[in-house]
């Protein structure tokens, strides 16, 4: 058995325009009933939105199949302190999901500082913010993202703010977005899936990637979003499979492929591995067979 955690923003939309392929292939994973979930380091919507958004490009999920890293953040910060005080920077999801995780939100001595994505920022917050780490509280970020593309360019993301806070108090951030296995690690227990039977996809090599290596999924990047073929060689880490888009993606041939390859021992990142294409697709699971067994 495999499921699937599959990235949102350059896999299954770009803005607001569907993937071509995206909705074929999340209809073959629900068919067969095989598991997978959502996941975005994007803070700004709570999950129902999300799904709406997604429902309106034309692909059937239920707000169930999304996990947003400000759950991740909420879940955590309810489980190390139930009940909870936090200041937030941020936006409607960031405030829904603490809310719904028993948290209060204050303006006045918070246990936490926490930051996530939007565009509601000003000097006073930030002011606030930095005098509130001063005095103790603890930073948290939903992620550390530093930019976001947007339709008409990038802006500045949630790490970019997170560094501002950084930069002024010395205090390092936690953050819980991926690549953190906080939320990898929350969502593959939430499939019930084992580490072997987990596969990323995802555009990012910084978080998708990179967190799906360390914790030992199977990685398969896309080059629907933000990497460029010419990119993957800055990596010391490296996808399973390299695909154009997800309209590449079969869930058979992806667990036959997955089948042949051996698990790949915790913590210890796959061995190089060229960009293989759907045809090439058995020598890149012996590929990494062979590399696997050397290393
Ligand atoms: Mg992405």
């Amino acid at each position: 058995m495999f499921g699937y955690l599959i990235d949102m923003d350059g896999v299954i939309y770009r803005g607001n325009e569907l993937i071509a392929g995206a909705d074929r292939f999340i209809h073959e994973l629900r068919s067969s009933d095989v598991p997978f979930l959502f996941l975005t380091n994007n803070s700004q919507r709570a999950r129902r939105d999300v799904a709406t958004k997604v429902r309106r490009l034309g692909i059937d999920v239920e707000e169930q199949h999304v996990f947003t890293c400000a759950m991740a953040t909420a879940q955590f910060l309810a489980r190390k302190k139930p009940g909870g005080t936090a200041y937030v920077i941020g936006e409607g999801g960031l405030l829904t999901a603490l809310h719904t995780n028993g948290y209060s939100i204050v303006d006045k001595d918070p246990d936490y500082v926490v930051v996530g994505e939007g565009r509601t920022l000003n000097f006073e917050m930030v002011e606030a913010a930095v005098g509130m780490i001063l005095a103790g509280a603890k930073l948290v970020a939903t992620n550390l993202d530093p930019n976001c593309p947007t339709q008409t360019g990038t802006r500045p993301g949630c790490g970019a703010i997170v560094a501002m806070l950084e930069a002024a108090t010395g205090v390092k951030a936690f953050s819980v977005g991926k690549p953190s296995p906080v939320m990898l690690r929350t969502a593959r227990k939430s499939l019930g899936l084992t580490t072997d039977q987990t596969i990323v996809i995802g555009d990012t090599m910084e978080t998708d990637i990179l967190g799906g290596v360390q914790l030992g999924f199977k990685t398969v990047l896309v080059l629907s979003g933000g990497t460029r073929p010419n990119d993957l060689s800055r990596y010391a880490y490296t996808p399973d499979l390299v695909v154009d888009s997800i309209a590449d993606l079969d869930h058979d041939r992806l667990r036959e492929l997955f089948r042949q390859v051996p698990d790949s021992p915790d913590g210890i990142p796959p061995a190089r591995l060229e960009r293989a294409k759907w045809s090439d697709a058995p020598q890149a699971a012996s590929a990494l067979h062979t590399s696997s067994r050397v290393s």
